[in-house]
């Protein structure tokens, strides 16, 4: 349910509604609009925060109640299944700051590394060169979800640790992936996005521990889920009051098999007609081919993409993970170029 509350109300009219809310054993997520202040009452508080009730009122709002309160305008339903992270809760599109740029600003962001990272040298190396090209910001694996248990792992902290350095040194936040629960507090200390993997979409105890994170989240669709279901992994990460989520298309299984997986190119502007989340996309993993990269690269963005995310390494020949996929920095940096001229002619920009 929303609250919407009349335009000028007064501080203590929202606390007012917000303890009343929190009375209930709710947990109310607050919206400051351009025009007003919208509340958002979704599911229960948690246990930590628990306030002694009568059983019977536990767990209920009394509409007629809160109707009444000064200050409130009106009480809507949300109707989607994924409330915070619908447009309904929140019209514009969530901004955040990463680093020099604003995501979901008219700025197309760009992240770019290595699939994994695999020495000092490699991750040093490619993090000058896409500084170089005008990537906002590094990527590089140090946990690896791997199909095959025989694949090279990641590095594990110690990639953490070079990813850190290289990324302070060209100024570049990090962006890397974190697979497990227990993860989240060590991947923190590195890292200043945290990536959930497609395989790990679902993953709801992740989610809440990455929520909760308050650290901002990439979360990438998993290869069979819906855009609903994606949604509905973001809505974990936004009740736990983490505002700071971006969703990532990084392909969908089909039957076709001409490519690694399928851009769901679609799921773009759907992606944005239903959330104000921002939007990346991944085409890299979507294509699985270097060559495709960059044609959908610039359709992602033609797409109205608010970033990308793109594997590159300085020898993909030889690279541990990822490699057939891998654009050298010379590629690289001519996708770019051409990126940048795509961004014009949508009215973004690549700063
Ligand atoms: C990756 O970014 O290297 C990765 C493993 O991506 P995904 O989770 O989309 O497969
Ligand atoms: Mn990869």
């Amino acid at each position: 349910m929303l609250i919407v509350m009349r335009h000028g109300a007064s501080p203590e009219e929202v606390s007012a509604v917000v303890e009343a809310i929190e009375q209930q054993n709710m947990r109310p997520h607050l919206y400051r609009g351009e025009e007003r202040i919208v509340i958002a009452v979704v599911g229960k508080a948690p246990a930590s925060t628990l306030v002694p009730v009568s059983p019977a009122a536990a767990g209920r709002l009394n509409p007629e109640l809160l109707r009444a309160m000064p200050g409130v305008d009106r009480l809507l339903p949300i109707a989607r299944p994924y409330k915070l992270a619908s447009r309904e809760f929140i019209p514009e599109n969530t901004r955040f700051r990463l680093g020099r740029v604003e995501v979901g600003s008219e700025n197309v962001l760009i992240i770019a590394g290595p699939c994994s990272v695999e020495s000092r040298s490699q991750i040093m190396e490619t993090a000058q060169a896409v500084c170089e090209a005008g990537a906002h910001a590094l990527r590089g694996g140090a946990y690896k979800p791997r199909t095959s248990p025989y694949s090279f792992q990641g590095m594990g902290e110690e990639g953490l640790e070079l990813l850190a350095e290289a990324g302070k040194k060209y100024g570049l936040p990090i962006v890397t992936e974190v697979m497990a629960p227990e993860q989240v507090p060590q991947v923190c200390r590195y890292a200043d996005v945290l990536q959930i993997g497609a395989r790990n979409m679902q993953n709801f105890n992740l989610l809440n521990a990455a929520g909760s994170s308050q650290q901002p989240v990439l979360l990438k669709r998993g290869p069979s889920a819906t855009i609903e279901d994606l949604l509905m992994s973001a809505e974990y990460l936004l009740a736990q009051g983490n505002r700071r989520v971006m969703l990532c298309e990084r392909g969908i299984r089909t039957f076709e098999n001409a490519t690694r997986n399928t851009t769901d190119i679609n799921a773009v502007p759907v992606l944005q007609q239903l959330t104000h989340l921002p939007v990346l996309l991944d085409p890299s993993h979507s294509t699985g081919e270097a060559s495709l990269v960059e044609a959908i690269a610039r359709a992602g963005v033609a797409a109205g993409a608010d970033g990308l995310i793109i594997e590159v390494h300085p020898d993909p020949g030889y690279a541990l993970s990822d490699g057939q996929q891998s654009l050298t920095p010379e590629q690289f940096a001519r996708l770019i170029y051409s990126i940048r001229a795509v961004a014009q002619a949508v009215h973004r920009t690549v700063a």
